[in-house]
């Protein structure tokens, strides 16, 4: 027996090839699961993916896939059912495209809608279909302090993010009597290219918002992500999680 948290695992993972994802993929394989990541480019560091997949005894894949494209998400979910069961999937894929209202294009919009919230709905449909077959599995979808609080400059962020946290209780009440669990998690203000591009002055401002004083690392958004994904989550469904540094309480 391991006590490895997903031992023996096979987890799914969108927007794997950076930032929280590239974490939460970490995370995953040391916890003893095989992972597929989908995202449009590979990790840069794949090659060291592949290292710590080998000394945990578990498999790691790349999966080209653009998540707002209904036919190459079902393909690859299709195949990955083939291979295997799939035990958890993390809907953690996401862009940003902010500006004030009056700027925003409608382009802007559904591009960001398309990817943060419609790729959650395409993924969780056919791994829902295939996890309540077999009376087991865990959906964690990754939204947004943001989506909780709103946030001047990104309604279309905002809106994904909150139409996320519906999406979650949603589909938690769906398929929680055959077994299978779905929660979210809402971070704050985490380093990754994502927040590479905030100015200097706004990053100041909201630094100056988080109690805890300082920015989150992605590490600290995976273990979390782990933990619900896992076992040791297994009486928690429907529940969104903010990890924040205190910034939305
Ligand atoms: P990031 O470093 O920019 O990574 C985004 C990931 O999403 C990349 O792996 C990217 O891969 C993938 N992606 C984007 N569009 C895609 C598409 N159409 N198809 C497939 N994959 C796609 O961002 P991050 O900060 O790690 O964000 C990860 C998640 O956390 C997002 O949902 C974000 O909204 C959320 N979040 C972030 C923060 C923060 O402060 N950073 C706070 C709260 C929530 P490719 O470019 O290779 O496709």
């Amino acid at each position: 027996m391991s006590d490895k948290l997903l031992n023996g695992k096979n987890s799914i993972v969108t927007g794997g090839s950076k930032g929280i994802g590239l974490a939460i993929v970490k995370a995953f394989l040391g916890a003893g699961s095989s992972v597929e990541y989908l995202s449009r480019s590979k990790a840069d560091d794949h090659a060291s993916l592949e290292a710590l997949a080998a000394g945990n005894g578990v498999t790691v894949r790349w999966t080209t896939c653009d998540v707002t494209d209904e036919a190459s998400v079902e393909a690859v979910l299709e195949a990955a059912v083939a291979r295997g069961p799939i035990d958890v999937v993390i809907n953690n894929a996401g862009v940003t495209r902010d500006g004030l209202i009056f700027r925003m294009t409608l382009e802007d919009w559904k591009a960001v809608i398309d990817t943060n919230l419609t790729s959650a709905f395409l993924v969780s449909r056919t791994a829902a279909r295939h996890m309540i077959k077999r009376r087991a599995g865990s959906i964690v979808n990754v939204s947004s302090v943001v989506g909780i609080m709103g946030n001047g400059g990104q309604t279309n962020y905002a809106a994904s993010k909150a139409g996320l946290i519906g999406f979650t209780k949603s589909l938690a009440r769906e398929v929680a009597s055959r077994g299978v669990r779905v929660n979210a998690v809402a971070p704050g203000f985490v380093e990754t290219a994502m927040t590479e591009k905030i100015p200097g002055e706004a990053r100041d401002k909201l630094k100056a918002s988080i109690p805890l004083g300082r920015t989150a690392a992605p590490e600290e958004i995976a273990s979390v992500v782990l933990f619900l994904a896992s076992d040791m989550a297994s009486y928690i469904t429907g529940e969104v999680v903010k990890i924040d540094g205190g910034m939305g309480m």
